[in-house]
């Protein structure tokens, strides 16, 4: 088990793995680990014969408005979660080790990452498409896993992977919840305790729209609909609500047999924003 902090550790030791022809897996995060990440981190071990769980608040995929200051952050007990899940390897660097210089190239994943969470975090994804790259060359990943709980996340770095000819598998995993359905993440701890027993709302609402896909009888802009008076029937401030076509992320306005469909939202609760989802494919 081992933590390193400075890149050119981790591409050497990474180099050194390849030629031995160990197997890599890649699990990048932000920190704060809970149990979604866990299950990423030992899905990750079972696949790979290193895993490597990278531990980075990427700032350049943070908006001027978002909450990079008061992400939270403890690498002790992120190495600690990491190491007791199976991981080898933690890769912690410093914003200073990433971006030595300041201002990288970045990778542009156009409009793809407008959408949805792009459309309220301009730059977002490609914040996001530019740290994996970077955490890509310096581990060097036959796999790299991703939890669905951001599902554009997953497309871009799909996008990034077939954009870019990458050579690393990529693997989408569950989203891991509480018991009353809320999704895990490390914005969770920062819910009062009135508005963490309003928030499984979400999930509830999500609930609703896969079940109104499937067999109810309500269209898109119904369902829609529906789901804001749920929201709206607590202090959550609705950011979106979509229901998209799962591959290109447009809004549907009618149900068509054998679509895979992205139902997924932001809300925010006082200064914390959530997201959630699901797919849905319509019988
Ligand atoms: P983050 O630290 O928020 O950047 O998340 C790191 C990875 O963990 C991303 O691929 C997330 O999608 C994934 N992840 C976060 N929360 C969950 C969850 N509740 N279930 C599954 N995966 C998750």
């Amino acid at each position: 088990m081992s933590l390193l902090r400075s890149v050119s550790d981790m591409h050497r030791l990474s180099t050194e793995l390849r030629s031995g022809g160990k197997r890599i897996a890649l699990v990048p995060t932000m920190g704060a680990l809970h149990d979604g990440h866990l299950s990423l981190i030992r899905a990750a071990v079972a696949k790979s014969d290193v895993a490597i769980t990278s531990v980075f608040v990427n700032p350049t995929q943070f908006g001027p408005n978002d909450d990079y200051d008061r992400y939270p952050r403890d690498l002790d007990h992120d190495c600690a979660l990491a190491f007791g899940a199976g991981s080898n390897v933690v890769f912690a660097p410093t914003v200073e080790e990433m971006y030595p210089d300041g201002p990288v190239a970045t990778v542009d994943v156009g409009p793809l990452g407008e959408k949805l969470e792009g459309k309220s975090r301009p730059g977002h994804f490609n914040g996001v498409a530019t740290v994996v790259e970077k955490l890509f060359r310096i581990t060097m990943p036959h796999v790299a896993f991703f939890g669905q709980k951001d599902a554009q996340q997953v497309a871009v770095i799909r996008f990034l992977v077939k954009s870019f000819d990458l050579d690393v598998e990529v693997i989408p995993m569950p989203i891991v919840r509480e018991a009353d359905g809320l999704a895990q993440s490390s914005r969770n701890m920062f819910l009062t305790a009135s508005e963490r027993a309003e928030a499984p709302v979400l999930y509830r609402a999500l609930r609703l729209a896969a079940e109104q896909l499937s067999n109810g009888a309500a269209d898109p802009v119904g369902i829609r609909q529906e789901m804001k008076e749920m929201i709206s029937a607590t202090s959550g401030v609705i950011d979106y609500i979509s229901l998209a076509d799962a591959a290109t992320l447009e809004e549907i306005t009618e149900k068509q047999r054998g679509q895979d469909v992205l139902v997924s939202l932001a809300v925010r609760y006082g200064k914390t924003r959530l997201i959630d989802n699901c797919h849905v494919r319509i019988p």
